[in-house]
């Protein structure tokens, strides 16, 4: 059994088809690669061969390249992995360009053999680099199929040719979504961007192509970049059309990216350098940018954090070696802003819900939000309306807690209050059988006290969920200090359901993800009443990759729900509370009724339409800024090391069990650096001796919050990273 397979039928016509066996999805590798090769090679000398068609044997074309090749192609060189790398690609660029000649004679453009792309379903990455190397792109009308490159959201770029062809066919302007943000779009959208030639009904699909293979002359089989007088569309750079668009590009990428992600940097370098040479040459300026990129260290840290590590969470890396524990009928109880987001997702994944409230009309108004939601996706067209009536039909709004009968997970988002929380744990108990799981959903109070108002704790369980819960990728399991592991296991598994990344973190004040954000908004606060000028403090932010500036964060989150934080972590901390400083700024604010962009003004000001206009002017005459500002970097480290020095607790107090489960939450849950890979990783890049002597600084200028952990020390004295110590694939310690 091989991943690709050839075959000649009467007419001439072979057939290859890509079937990697024992998979759900094809991937190529570098096996596969030399194989498809053999094949393309065995088709145009074979004289009896007139044409060939490259299809898969699966549903869907395929995912991509596996990703385990770059270490591969580095370690081909010895101790030159840059020179593997470009080699390994360079390979992946003969081949298509194999392909795409097949055979012809340059000077007359004869005599090539037609290659078709056949795609059943969906085509990504190397799986539609490959189809734009063949001379027609025939895909099955698949409304679930996607087609596009989405590597530039791992942080690298389409580096094996799909750059290059993609600018050549659309022009630059016109590829820029699909290579820049990673856009992926179904075949009727795709053949309407261009990018694929014929969508057809999936049985015909193999009838068309081969009708297309018998007909085709010389002419159909010229790329149009090979053809005389070829003009890329849009223009070149030194076209005066096309400077337009490059300098655009290049504006529009910096403004974007803020210039910490190098792949959108050096894919704007392949594509501008690219155009200015013939397609051959364009071919190895872009396989020396990508090697470019494979070989920097933030590339190697976002695939390793967003695709592997995120990859096996999903799959279950830290789940209990237990049965399945999928969810059939789920509770909500409370149908606010939070529960009826929760109802809303599990309907829409299949699962039966029951949604409960105190009265009736709050629990119609949840359920009429997953409504809206479907009615914004029908407007969008990615939602039909028998999607909609199926999806709301799963959810029975009631306040009758006798519906929670058969449920076998109720997950409760009411108040945030100890006292109602219980109640509601207590009423749902008596409805719901002994081995189903109640979970809170709760931000700050602690599971393990939760826990006590249940007669299973060993079935009680944390599942954070983040706000918009439709949007928010991440959900945080949390164990409280009884739960089992049947209920890890289903709350894994629902999580799973519903297609979200979990990560599983014991029970600890704020769990993770909120223990590090909280001291990242109160660095920034912190700053503006000393005088750093607010402005630096956001802008600071953004430069380092982070999505929002500490003062726009807190103005979204509201201004209300920190002071609400603040109070509650200071009754807890009592003498060791340590952000005095920060909490007179935030509770002035919201004596002011200054509570963020829900009412209209915070650190930002805001127009009628809740339009953020900039920052409030009244902040520089409340904390005046200071004559002598601190440089970039240092408001930089003071941001990051804020967050980052959290995780290494989180990790140290056995809070975080596993780095990659810290690296991937971070990403996912509050939008860290995604350049970095997270917290660990960037520490790793950092080195851990650098990071402490950075500490060391900040601890003496700004206080002992910044002290470096003994972790760190530790690491920092034994030259030791994360990604070793903590292997990436063992669970740390
Ligand atoms: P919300 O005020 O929007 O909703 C709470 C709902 O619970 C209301 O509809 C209320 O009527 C209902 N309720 C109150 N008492 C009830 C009872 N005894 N029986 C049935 N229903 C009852 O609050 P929210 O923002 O959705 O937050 C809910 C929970 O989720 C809280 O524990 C909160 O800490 C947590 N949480 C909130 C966020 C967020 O960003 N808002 C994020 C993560 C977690």
């Amino acid at each position: 059994m091989s991943d690709f397979t050839y075959s000649v039928d009467a007419e001439g016509i072979a057939t290859i088809v890509w079937d990697v066996p024992g998979k759900s999805m094809n991937v190529l590798n570098l096996e596969s690669r030399d194989l498809l090769e053999s094949f393309i090679d065995k088709a145009l000398a074979d004289t009896g061969v007139k044409g060939v068609i490259l299809t898969s044997g699966k549903k869907d074309f395929a995912g991509g390249m596996d990703l385990n090749i770059i270490a591969k192609m580095k370690e081909s060189a010895g101790d030159d992995p840059a020179r593997g790398l470009f080699d390994g690609i360079m390979k992946f660029h003969a081949l298509e360009r194999k392909i795409e000649l097949a055979g012809m004679d340059f000077k007359t453009k004869k005599g090539a053999k037609p290659i078709v792309a056949a795609l059943p379903g969906t085509a990504l990455g190397i799986g539609l680099e490959i189809p734009l190397s063949c001379h027609r792109i025939f895909a099955a009308d698949n409304p679930r199929a996607r087609i596009g490159f989405p590597e530039i959201l791992v942080g690298i770029f389409p580096g094996a040719g799909g750059t290059t062809r993609l600018v050549r066919k659309l022009g630059a302007m016109a590829a820029a979504p699909f290579l820049l943000e990673g856009k992926l779009s179904e075949p009727k959208k795709a053949k309407a961007a261009g990018i694929i030639d014929e969508v057809v009904a999936p049985d015909e699909l193999l009838a068309r192509a081969r009708e297309w293979v018998l007909s085709a002359t010389d002419a159909d089989l010229v790329k149009p970049w090979d053809a005389k007088g070829y003009k890329m569309p849009g223009g070149t750079p030194y076209h005066p059309a096309g400077f337009m668009t490059f300098v655009g590009a290049s504006a529009m990428v910096h403004a974007k990216t803020m210039g910490v992600f190098p792949a959108a940097r050096a894919l704007l370098s392949a594509v501008y350098e690219g155009a200015l040479v013939p397609f051959d040459t364009a071919l190895k300026i872009e396989a020396r940018w990508f090697t470019n990129i494979l070989m920097s260290p933030s590339s190697s840290a976002m695939i390793r954090s967003l695709f592997i590590n995120k990859e096996a969470l999903e799959k279950g890396a830290n789940r209990p070696s237990v049965a399945d524990q999928k969810v059939s009928k789920l509770g909500v109880l409370g149908a606010g802003m939070m529960g009826a987001g929760i109802a809303y997702v599990a309907a829409n994944a299949g699962i039966e819900v029951v949604l409960i409230d105190a009265r009736q009309e709050a629990a119609d108004k949840g359920k009429s939000h997953a409504g809206d939601i479907l009615d914004k996706g029908m407007k969008r067209g990615k939602v039909t309306a028998e999607k909609k009536a199926e999806v709301l039909g799963r959810i029975n709004a009631t306040i009758d807690y006798a519906a929670l009968k058969g449920c076998d997970l109720v997950i409760e988002a009411v108040f945030e209050d100890m006292g109602v929380k219980a109640e509601v744990t207590a009423k749902a108990e008596t409805e719901i059988s002994a081995d189903a799981v109640f979970a809170t959903n709760t931000s700050t109070l602690p599971i393990t006290d939760l826990a006590k108002a249940s007669k299973r704790p060993e079935h009680f369980i944390g599942i954070h969920f983040f706000s918009p819960v439709e949007k928010m990728l991440l959900v945080e399991i949390i164990k409280g200090r009884k739960t089992g592991d049947i209920a890890v296991a289903r709350a894994l598994d629902f999580v799973r359901q519903i297609r979200k990344t979990p990560i599983v973190v014991n029970d600890a004040r704020f769990f993770y993800a909120n223990r590090c954000i909280i001291p990242y908004i109160n660095e920034g606060i912190r700053m503006v009443g000393e005088g750093v000028a607010p402005v630096l403090v956001e802008n600071a932010a953004k430069l380092v990759g982070m999505p929002l500036g500490p003062l726009q964060l807190v103005d979204e989150t509201s201004i209300d729900l920190g002071v609400k934080i603040a109070k509650a972590t200071k009754l807890a901390l009592g003498d060791a509370y340590p952000d005095g400083a920060v909490d007179e700024i935030l509770f002035a604010m919201a004596d002011q009724g200054r509570l963020g962009r829900k009412s209209g003004s915070g650190f930002y000001a805001y127009d009628e339409a809740g339009k953020r206009t900039g920052l409030w002017d009244g902040l520089a005459k409340a904390y005046p800024v200071a004559a002598a500002q601190p440089g970039l970097s240092e408001v930089q480290h003071r941001l990051l090391f804020a967050q980052v020095l959290e995780a290494v607790r989180a990790l140290e107090e056995g809070v975080l069990e596993d780095i990659r489960e810290g690296d991937v939450g971070a990403i996912l849950g509050w939008g860290f650096a995604p350049w970095s890979g997270g917290p660990f990783s960037w520490l790793d890049m950092l080195g851990a001796a650098r990071a402490v002597e950075l500490c060391d600084g900040l601890a003496a200028g700004h206080g002992a919050r910044f002290a470096a952990p003994a972790l760190l020390r530790d690491m920092a004295k034994k030259g030791e990273r994360f990604y070793i110590r903590f292997s990436a694939d063992a669970k740390a310690a």
